[in-house]
């Protein structure tokens, strides 16, 4: 026998059928369907980019510094020994294709989504994995602070239409480079002064990268961060009032947003506006989505200056939040069983009701016996049960059994009949 092979460490299959309900395609049709209906809905359109890129734009973009360049990359040499690297993430690609494509002189507005895999090699647990899938969304062109606030609305609003209560959205503020600069002196000087508390990784953060000692997950950081001087007594009066209008139109628009002085996020590019979803559902992994203003980096890849925000969500993450609290039905809304000679009329009636609704429909065509098909009706979790035997196609009339609750309606067997009765029974 030959050996079984499997699966990458941290890569999953996404199946019709799964003892895990987070990775069945029912989930993520919902979670991809409606973040789709409403990112759509504000106007962005979607984008397809390659999976992989030069390790120089994930260098360069995201930062030599960030866990993300120094650790995760799944870096390779391909045939003609170029450095090439799996996507870590989608905005240094997004920006990469905004350059490329010349939209800064033709359209600098430019409102794009995108869904794929992305790679990062991380430890797996549970919401963490070392291919998952992100939806996101990037926003070109716009600097105004209502930009910011319309994005975190936005992602807001995905949540919501996928009937998630327990998340909440934080904000915070990095400021222009200005505030970044005198903020990160000031905790420079906090953090010498604790210095004995913090662990081996933030005393080197001191000089290389002091904002990321503010979400550091050691307890006894935490500790000392929780008492860290507020970036708001760092901030110009320009990126205050960026702020403060971003906050007042999330309050406009209804959003009970917390104000997280720790967010820093991960990587180097972001500037002004921070912002995470997160639930108190998935344990240690509590990120559904995170995004923030990166004005800076088209210019630092070589475009021409562009303000840019946007945010990705983790579709395992959603996955696991739906999955939990809600029974996504994904069989058939019709199941025709028919009895010997009743074939080609069940295929006939089948496609009528395909072309006169919007309904799943599926005939058996294994030829078994009645019983056999109605098992199978169960199986795959179909709805109603319509079986077609002589008799029913002598009368044009048969019992639509609703599998539910076991109650039956009579229908005539015509394709706008049937659909007829389905908008009524399903609503
Ligand atoms: P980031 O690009 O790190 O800001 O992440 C944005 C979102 O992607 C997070 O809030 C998570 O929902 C998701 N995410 C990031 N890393 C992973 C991972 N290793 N496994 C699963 N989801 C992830």
């Amino acid at each position: 026998m030959s050996e079984i092979l499997h699966a990458v460490k941290g890569m999953n299959d996404v199946l019709p059928e799964t003892a895990e309900a987070f990775l069945s395609t029912a989930v993520w049709d919902k979670v991809i369907d409606t973040a789709r209906r409403v990112i759509e809905g504000y106007g962005y359109r979607q984008v397809l980019i390659p999976i992989v890129e030069e390790t120089a734009l994930f260098a360069r973009g995201i930062g030599e510094g960030t866990d993300i360049v120094s650790k995760e990359m799944y870096t390779f040499s391909d045939r003609g020994e170029r450095s090439l690297t799996l996507r870590p993430e989608g905005t240094a690609g997004c920006v990469r294709a905004f350059i490329e494509h010349g939209f800064a002189k033709t359209d600098p507005v430019q409102k794009w989504w995108y869904i794929g895999p992305m790679f990062r090699a991380e430890r797996p647990q549970k919401g963490r994995y070392r291919q998952f899938y992100q939806i996101g969304a990037e926003l070109y062109g716009a600097s105004d602070p209502a930009a910011d606030a319309e994005v975190i609305v936005m992602m807001w609003r995905i949540c919501q239409a996928l009937g998630l209560k327990d998340v909440t959205p934080r904000v915070n503020t990095l400021g222009d480079k200005e505030s970044r600069d005198r903020y990160r002196d000031v905790l420079r000087g906090y953090m010498r002064a604790n210095v004995d508390t913090l662990c081996d990784a933030c005393k080197a953060r001191i000089e290389t990268n002091p904002l990321r000692f503010l979400d550091c997950k050691n307890p006894a950081c935490k500790e000392v961060a929780r008492k860290a001087p507020d970036i708001m007594e760092s901030l110009s009066a320009q990126s205050r009032a960026h702020f403060d209008k971003v906050t007042t139109y999330l309050r406009d628009c209804g959003l009970a947003y917390v104000r997280d002085a720790a967010l820093v996020r991960g990587l180097d590019y972001y500037s002004e506006t921070t912002f995470e979803l997160t639930t108190s559902a998935l344990g240690a992994q509590d990120a559904v989505g995170g995004g923030g203003r990166y004005d800076g980096l088209i210019e630092e890849l070589g475009g021409t200056p562009t303000p840019a925000i946007g945010f990705a969500m983790g579709v395992e993450r959603l996955a696991l939040l739906v999955a939990a609290t809600q029974q996504v039905a994904s069989g058939p809304h019709l199941f025709i069983a028919p009895m010997a000679g009743a074939e080609s009329f069940a295929l006939q009636l089948a496609d009528a009701v395909r072309t006169g609704g919007p309904y799943r429909v599926e005939v058996d065509v294994t030829g078994r016996k009645l019983k056999g098909q109605m098992r199978r009706a169960d199986k795959v979790g179909a709805r109603f049960a319509l079986v077609l035997g002589e008799d029913e196609i002598a009368r044009r009339h048969g019992n639509l059994k609703d599998l539910r609750v076991s109650s039956t309606s009579d229908v005539a067997l015509t394709g706008d009949a049937i659909c007829a009765a389905l908008a009524k029974l399903i609503a």
